[in-house]
């Protein structure tokens, strides 16, 4: 059974480059409104609770304040 990047829809043989891949998938789910970045959620929590925008000269943070998960956005707009 292929492992599915739900991103960027990259397919995967193993599980494990699938973990790989996710620390470097530049599809992104989340953005941060104060810099317009976009990263990985990994990359902007560490505890899955306090959210942080990982660029070094940007202070946005929170879930749902600075920072938005962009699946949602897209959902929100494609069933519109
Ligand atoms: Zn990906
Ligand atoms: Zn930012």
């Amino acid at each position: 059974m292929p492992h599915i990047c739900r991103d960027c829809k990259r397919t995967f043989n193993t599980e494990l480059e699938l973990e790989l891949h996710r620390d470097t998938c530049d599809a992104g789910e989340l953005f941060c409104d104060e810099c317009g970045e976009r990263f990985a959620e990994r990359r902007a929590t560490e505890d899955g609770w306090h959210y942080r925008c990982p660029s070094d000269d940007c202070d946005g943070e929170g879930i749902g304040d600075d920072i938005h998960q962009v699946s949602n956005v897209r959902l929100e707009t494609a069933t519109k």
